[in-house]
């Protein structure tokens, strides 16, 4: 068992090597026979993240010339607990991470038999539990939403109940751009729930301006221009607007005119008038993180990962007037721990 024993020695000084150096590119470990030593890889990066409901799926790549790598993730830095010493034999790994979110800890080094260069640097990689984002979504709770604590009140949730055949008026001030991006984002609504809630749209001479929303008929949403409603913000709908039992069924999506009309911000206003919450980004920032729902860095219409989060809760059973209690039952949602440093 002499391989084994060697195997073990050279994890053992690559560690060495690495504590030695903290977080700068360890240089290479000298090889038994006195060959070349192998390079250290560089440009470690993540190249691309899928958010599942059980985990993440990262897409790790490096730069280097060796047969052969050894990559270790760890849940503290300079950790390999979650990832043991992984023998890759190319530039590029497929990393399927544990589901509780957080920040993980990858590093790689070259290999060749027994001889291991230093390691890379450290590569952070933040796993989103997509439960903090139905939690954010469906209850403005959780550690992914504007106001946490809101979780301490067991809130219920408000989306539009089963059978629901909403009418969208869209002045024709707002236009035909406005009114494509709220199809798009009803459209998409209605497959992921399997054409439960579905939505009608008129264009309308009346520019609704200071239009109260609530002498809507029910079941009706307004989207119109009018500068200077929402108070700074590119767009707005009223607050405690929308669905029941937390709105009065009707709401109206007001778009403010800057240099020009803020369209971009259409769907997801939309989705406030589904019911929907914010979704606070992580302050890594990564693409995939551009949610419809974050108020800021927005995405003009849903992420797979908002897509994705509505399937579940609608799966589990989620329905307007769920406490955030069920949705704990369900494992649709994390115990609250107060703790927002995981967004
Ligand atoms: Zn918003």
């Amino acid at each position: 068992m002499s391989g084994l024993a060697r195997r073990w020695l050279a994890v053992v000084f690559a560690a060495a090597v690495s504590a030695a150096c903290g977080s700068s590119p360890a240089p290479s470990a000298p090889t038994s026979s006195g060959a070349t030593p192998l390079a250290t890889p560089t440009v470690f990066r993540q190249v691309a993240q899928k958010i599942n409901a059980a985990n993440n799926e990262f897409q790790l790549a490096w730069v280097g010339t060796a047969a052969s790598y050894q990559l270790v993730i760890g849940s503290t830095p300079g950790s390999s607990n979650i990832l043991p010493p992984t023998v890759v034999p190319g530039t590029t790994y497929t990393w399927i991470s544990p589901r509780t979110g957080g920040t993980y800890y990858a590093r790689v080094a070259a290999k060749s038999g027994d001889s291991l260069s230093g390691y890379s640097d450290e590569l952070s990689l933040f796993v989103l539990d997509i439960r903090n984002v139905i939690d954010a979504m469906y209850f403005h709770a959780g550690p992914m939403a504007d106001s946490p604590a809101n979780a301490n009140s067991n809130p219920v949730t408000a989306v539009w109940a089963d059978g629901t055949r909403l009418s969208v008026l869209v002045s024709n001030e707002a236009g035909s751009t406005a009114l494509a991006n709220a199809q798009t984002f009803t459209g998409q609504y209605a497959d992921l729930i399997g054409g439960a809630v579905t939505a009608a749209f008129s264009m309308t001479s009346d520019a609704m301006h200071d239009k109260d929303y609530r002498t809507f008929p029910d079941f009706t949403i307004g989207v119109r221009v009018q500068p200077g409603y929402c108070g700074g913000a590119l767009a707005c709908v009223p607050t405690g607007s929308g669905p029941a039992p937390i709105g009065p069924n009707k709401s109206m999506v007001t778009l403010e005119q800057g240099s020009g009309l803020y369209l971009s911000a259409t769907a997801h206003e939309m989705g406030h008038a589904y019911g929907m919450g914010h979704i606070t980004i992580p302050a890594a920032g990564r693409p995939e993180f551009r949610f419809m729902m974050s108020p800021v860095n927005a995405s003009e219409q849903m992420t797979d990962a908002e897509k994705l989060a509505i399937m579940l809760a609608r799966n589990a059973g989620l329905r307007a007037g769920w406490t955030r209690s069920q949705a704990l039952a369900a494992d649709l949602v994390n115990p609250y721990t107060g703790n927002t440093s995981i967004r």
